[in-house]
Parts: structure tokens; sequence; C-alpha cells
């Protein structure tokens, strides 16, 4: 009888494990010295990771494109040092906000890695995505994956030369494109493609969309799995947040081994793994996950597609490999997604989240900075006036035309012994800073205690016009303490 798994599970489970353990050849895993020619496979998952690859390019270059009143809606200004999300606006001193966002997308990215492993390699990294757009490219110009071995060994001919010309010009136009697309994110986009490709771009536009081109090429192009092995540090430490629950792709060793070849019908006490090779074949990283988990594996899911199509070939059950945890082989109860880890992730991507959602609300679209003059304590107008003068930094954050009315306010509110002397009401073009020089004077016959000092609270509210000084709604403004000196 073959051991397929038409058999019964008590069957399958009375294979001594120890002995299986035993003839699972024991493969030395080294880094590729040649390049690999990965074979094309179609299946569910491929056809999963086009779609999500197809959605991830789609949307980077599309998000540059997306206008919001009047301007591009998702921006990093460097020049200006503003950074613009639709109608939020943020400034250097808010980029706590984007902390935020970045530790919370870190914590979604280990939650998730709790569950579904390495998910996101294989299906959202930019590097996979890119990757495999390049093997695409490849396989058009050069054909299959023996067509381009061949090619490889081949020597030189006119027919080489043309494929290779082809293939490595159409790499370019594309990380070109990809240069442009990430560089769109820093300055107005629409510009910019039509700069570049008119050659008419200023030279630090020029070399930044440059160096993004050849990094492209070269990680997409050449680099490519090397990247995985040897550069990305998440593939180094996700192991730490693996559990016995975890979602990886893994290779069923108790129902595959001992593997060996066979024809499709024959009986066989072998197990269901006819060492096609084709799992390692189609591997985009070169390794043969018959060997055990792999920090090499980016769980892109081709080997599982491959060997499904195998599986059906010879009438065996599919998911000889599939995504499936340590657990799941061992027929273990199904994994719950509240393990003491993956509640860790969930509590800190929360906090996260409430942090940012804080930290939007109280945006302030005022910035303040009072300056006391550094040069003179205090002015002495006549006998009874007592002067003193501060500059007033104060920036419209926001990107319309604003107007502000400056008050003040004394330590004892019961008696107002100080007067702003220049003009309270100014208009603040968009996004500006306007540095304003104001002086406040008080009577020495008002003063309300002996101190030579007494606090002063500037505050700025933003009204509707100079002509109707009452505050917007909602109200909008921002106050700031500094001191006013008496003899
Ligand atoms: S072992 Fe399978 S899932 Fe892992 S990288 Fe290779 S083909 Fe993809
Ligand atoms: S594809 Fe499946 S049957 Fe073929 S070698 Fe890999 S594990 Fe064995």
């Amino acid at each position: 009888m073959p051991k397929s798994s038409s058999q019964t599970p008590s069957a399958t489970s009375s294979v001594d494990k120890a002995a299986v353990s035993q003839r699972i050849p024991v493969v030395q895993i080294a880094t590729p010295s040649t390049k690999i020619h990965v074979r094309e496979q179609k299946g569910v998952f491929q056809r999963l990771r086009q779609h999500s690859n197809t959605l991830l390019i789609a949307i980077f270059f599309l998000i540059p494109f997306i206008n919001y009143q009047g301007r591009q809606a998702i921006l990093f200004d460097v020049t200006e040092q503003q950074f613009f999300f639709f109608n939020i606006t943020l400034w250097p001193q808010d980029f706590t906000v984007l902390a935020w966002f970045f530790m919370a997308a870190a914590f979604a990215l280990f939650f998730v890695t709790v569950y579904w492993g390495r998910v996101w390699c294989g299906f959202l990294c930019p590097q996979t995505a890119w990757t495999f757009i390049y093997m695409w490219v490849e396989a058009k110009v050069e054909g299959n994956h023996h067509h381009r071995a061949a090619l490889d060994k081949a020597p030189w001919s006119l027919s080489k030369v043309r494929k290779r010309v082809t293939k490595h010009a159409v790499w370019i136009v594309f990380a070109l494109l990809t240069g442009c697309g990430f560089i769109g994110y820093f300055m107005p986009a629409r510009e910019l493609y039509v700069d570049i490709f008119s050659m008419s771009s200023g030279f630090w536009t020029g070399t930044w969309v440059w160096f993004f081109t050849i990094c492209t090429y070269l990680n997409a192009g050449w680099m490519r799995e090397m990247m995985c092995l040897h550069c990305c540090p998440y593939s180094r430490f996700q192991a730490v947040m693996f559990d016995a629950n975890t979602k990886t792709v893994s290779y069923d060793a108790e129902r595959g081994e001992s593997r060996g070849p066979r024809k499709r019908s024959q009986k066989t006490e072998l197990g269901d793994c006819v060492d096609c090779n084709l799992c390692v074949d189609v591997c985009p990283t070169g390794i043969d996950i018959r060997n055990g988990l792999q920090y090499e594996c980016i769980n892109c899911g081709a080997c599982v597609d491959a060997c499904n199509q195998t599986m059906e070939k010879f009438g065996y059950a599919p998911n000889l490999i599939s995504f499936t945890s340590e657990n799941a082989l061992k027929g273990q109860p199904k994994a719950s997604l509240l393990s003491l880890k993956s509640l860790g992730y969930a509590s800190a991507l929360l906090i996260m989240i409430v942090l940012i959602i804080s930290d939007l609300s109280h945006l302030s679209h005022i910035q303040l900075n009072v300056i006391r003059d550094r040069q003179t304590l205090y002015r002495q107008v006549g006998i009874d006036q007592v002067e003193n003068s501060y500059q007033l930094k104060i920036r419209n954050k926001t990107q319309q035309m604003a107007f502000y009315q400056i008050s003040i306010s004394n330590d004892d509110p019961q008696k107002q012994t100080l007067q702003i002397v220049t003009d309270s009401l100014i208009a603040i073009k968009p996004a500006e800073q306007l540095d304003y020089p104001l002086t406040l004077s008080g009577r020495l016959s008002d003063r309300t205690s002996d101190s030579t000092q007494q606090t002063v609270q500037f505050k700025v509210t933003q009204i509707q016009s100079l002509e109707n000084p009452t505050p917007t709604e909602p109200a909008n403004e921002i106050s700031q303490t500094s001191r006013f000196f008496w003899p």
C-alpha cells in the first residue's frame, strides 16, 4: 500500500516519528553561489501574491497624484519642513505623531507575525513585490527558467545581447519610475515626472531620483533574495515572535517521508513526497522547505502551490506543504488569537493608536514662542509708566490666511495692571511665521505687590477677521507664559 493521503490518519500516525526524522536528509544550508533561476509557478497563493503586489504598487504610484484642496494630499515637504496629510499639516515639533505611527506599524507587524508568520514578507513587502516584477520582466524577455539558465551559459551572440539589453532597459525604466514615485512623496509629483523625463530637473532632485533608481535596479534586479538573506533585520528577529501556533509554510515530514520518486499509479511504502524537486525550483530564495523552518523562507507560498500541483497529479491529498503551525501539524487544537505574546503586541498597538488620536486631537494650528528682550529688563517712561519688550514668533500652521488677536492675562486676574501698547490684531499668511515685536506697559501705581517681577501669560486666539475679532469656531488658541519686570 502506498502511504498516500488516502490512508487514514491513524495509519499515518503509526509511523515512528524518530525513524522518520532519521530518514530526513540533513542538508547544510548555504547561500546559493550561482544565480537562482526561479521556475514560474501558478496557483492560489501566487494569484494572491500577484494581486496584493499589484495593489501595493498601484497605491505607491497613485498616492502622490491625489490632490486635496488644490495641493498634493500627502507630501513630506522637506524644504518647507512640513508634512501634509489631507487637511492635517504636521510641523517638525508635531513629529511625535509620526513616531507613534511608525511604532504602531511595527507593533501591528509583530501582532500579525505571532499568528500569521511572515505574511508581510511574502505578500506585502516592497522588496518581494519589486523582485517579482523584475523576475516577470526577465521571464518575458529571456524565457522560462530553463531558457534563462541556458542563456547564462551561452556564448555572447546578437540574440543574447539583444535580450540582455532589452531586459536591463526595461528594468532601468521601471527603476526610474520607482525613483520618481518615491521622491514624489517629498516634492510635487506632477512637476517631478515632467522635469525628470524632460531632463530639466534641478541638480538635487535629479541626484535623489537617480540614487533611488540605482538602488531599485540593483536591489530588485541583482540582489533580490540577498536582501532578505543578509540585509533585512526582520528575517533575523521574526523567529522571536514565533510560537508553536504561528502559521508558517511547513512541510509535513511525517506524511512526506520517506520521500522518493515513483510512477503515478505505482503502489509504494514511501511517503507522499515524490521528490519532484518542484518546491525547490520555484523558491525565490533557493531553499528546500523540507529541511524545516529556515529564516531564508519569505513565506511566499510558491512551494505550496507547486507541491499541491504535484499532489493533484498523483491523486494525493493537498497540503503536504502548507501554511500551518507546529501544533496543527502535531494534531493539537486550533490556535487561539489570545496568546500572551499577541495580547502584549495588541495592547502596545492599542496604546500607540490612542497616542496618535490624542496627539492629533490636541494638534494646535498656531505655534507661539515668546522671547523677552534680552538687552533691557524694563524701560521707565515718565514717573509712573514701565514698559517691557518682547518678540512674539507666531506661526500660522494652516494652509489658509489666518487672523489672530493677542491678549495677556496677569497673575492677579482681579487687577489687570498691564496693557499691550502695540496693535494686538494681526494677519499671517498660510504656513508663515511672523516675528512680531510687542510692548507691554504697566503703571507703577497699579502694582499688586513689591516683587520686581510678575508672571504674564500671552494668548494668541484665531479670529474671524481683522474687522470682526470674534474667535473662530472651533476655538483655536495657544498661550505661553513669560515675565514682566518692574524697577
Ligand atoms: S520555501 Fe516556499 S514559501 Fe519559503 S520562500 Fe521558498 S517557495 Fe517561498
Ligand atoms: S513539491 Fe512536494 S512532492 Fe515535490 S519534492 Fe517538494 S515536497 Fe516533495
